[in-house]
């Protein structure tokens, strides 16, 4: 039963006031507050178990490692990986792009090979591969968006050459909240041998992600951005690529003999894990997943869906907006639209926009949202935007645009 109270009574901090006034939350495209199960879990772990994981051969260490490979096999079930050894945790979605354009460009690529990626990326999937074309003579190309917001399948053959080596795409845009059609453009490039990355960040909060039935070769996501710590995000990656890539970062963890002649490297996934992994936010992470799965990822999908759809509506009343990236009036035969609405209104700033409503209780985001050429594409600087989780209620639905409308007649 998805009973909305109950679950906002999991997270105390939405019981919070800002300048007198109950707290609207609506900026977790950025990142999502943490239910108190996450938070126990993790000041558990730190009371009564921790110790470094992997190497000890005490008590403790065991116990903290037994918790870090479980909260693996989470991660693994959750989205339906074949192995284990495919799941690499990583900081968070950047570090995971970051590893696979570092070790995929390092080891498949040639000057003048291409990489394919989209005009709404977010910058942590444009800047990993251009200090990479930088460094090795490569070329990063993107894929256009229509005007509705929605990336052109028609044209993708027209940027897809011999030389591309890698695609790689957002699941779902954290500015336009358009769901891509990741499973056709996977099907596309697999049919010439190209591998594709899902920058899944802004989907795997909403959505079940099963990377068996996408077929991607590499997924990123972000524990912050699903309930889960800050500083713990996951690399997914096919074995066969997983095997084939050299180590991303040096040190210990990764490595199964080091001597001054040669250094050999530990089984996946430990070979791109250098270092003390963050056990604790592993744990955190997992306790976030089942958190989800308790209350049904369908359902936390249609609540979230349906808010989305309640915004667009209620803000149709506003003069002179403007929403970005698929609206009620966009027409398509499956849903393309998720938990993210971004928007101007006349020629208000976005900046001043957020600032009255913040002083309302109502934390939205606004400028650029680490996406400069898409700003550019719409010819912008920056929008409004707010985005949802489960928590959010239709009331702050209202307050948004109660708020919204108070802003506009000031100006
Ligand atoms: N990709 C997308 C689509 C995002 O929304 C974000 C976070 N805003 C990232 C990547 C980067 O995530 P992180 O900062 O957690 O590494």
């Amino acid at each position: 039963m998805f009973d909305i109270q109950k679950i906002r009574e999991d997270f105390p901090i939405l019981q919070r006031e800002v300048y007198g006034r109950p707290l609207v939350y609506l900026d977790n495209a950025a990142t999502t507050q943490k239910p108190l199960c996450v938070l126990d879990a993790m000041r558990d772990e730190y009371l009564n178990v921790n110790a470094n994981v992997h190497r000890g051969v005490h008590y403790l260490s065991q116990q903290a490692t037994d918790l870090h490979e479980a909260a693996r096999e989470t991660v693994r079930a959750f989205i339906n990986a074949r192995k284990t050894e495919e799941i690499v945790f990583t900081r968070g979605t950047t570090e995971a792009i970051n590893l696979v354009a570092s070790s995929f460009c390092e080891s498949q690529m040639q000057p003048g090979d291409e990489i394919l990626v989209t005009e709404m990326e977010h910058h942590s999937n444009i800047v990993s591969w251009q200090l990479q074309a930088m460094k090795r003579g490569i070329v990063v190309k993107h894929l256009p968006i229509t005007d509705d917001g929605l990336l052109d399948l028609e044209n993708i053959t027209n940027y897809l050459t011999p030389n591309t080596k890698i695609i790689s795409i957002a699941h779902v845009s954290n500015v336009l909240g358009t769901i891509n059609p990741v499973a056709d453009i996977i099907r596309i490039a697999h049919e010439r041998g190209i591998p594709v990355l899902i920058d899944a960040a802004q989907s795997a909060p909403h959505m079940k992600i099963d990377v068996q039935a996408l077929d991607c070769d590499f997924l990123a996501l972000s524990g912050h951005k699903m309930y889960g710590p800050t500083g713990i995000g996951v690399l997914y990656g096919k074995e066969e690529w997983l095997e084939k890539l050299p180590p991303y970062q040096g040190g210990g963890e990764m490595i199964d003999k080091v001597t001054w002649e040669k250094t050999t490297f530990e089984r996946l996934p430990f070979k791109f894990e250098a270092g003390t992994p963050d056990y604790v936010a592993t744990h955190g992470l997992a306790t976030a997943i089942k958190y989800m799965e308790g209350i049904g990822l369908s359902n936390i999908e249609a609540h979230e869906k349906e808010l989305t759809s309640y915004c667009m509506e209620q803000l149709q009343d506003i003069e002179g907006l403007t929403i970005y990236g698929p609206s009620p009036n966009t027409h398509h035969p499956s849903p393309i639209k998720d938990a993210v609405v971004s928007f101007n209104v006349g020629d208000i700033h976005h900046l001043d926009i957020g600032t009255l409503l913040d002083r309302l209780g109502i934390a939205v985001r606004t400028g650029h949202h680490c996406a400069q050429p898409l700003m550019d594409r719409l010819g912008i600087s920056g929008t409004v935007r707010a985005s949802f989780a489960l928590y959010n209620t239709r009331e702050e639905v209202d307050a948004l645009v109660n708020g919204l409308r108070r802003v506009v007649q000031m100006f």
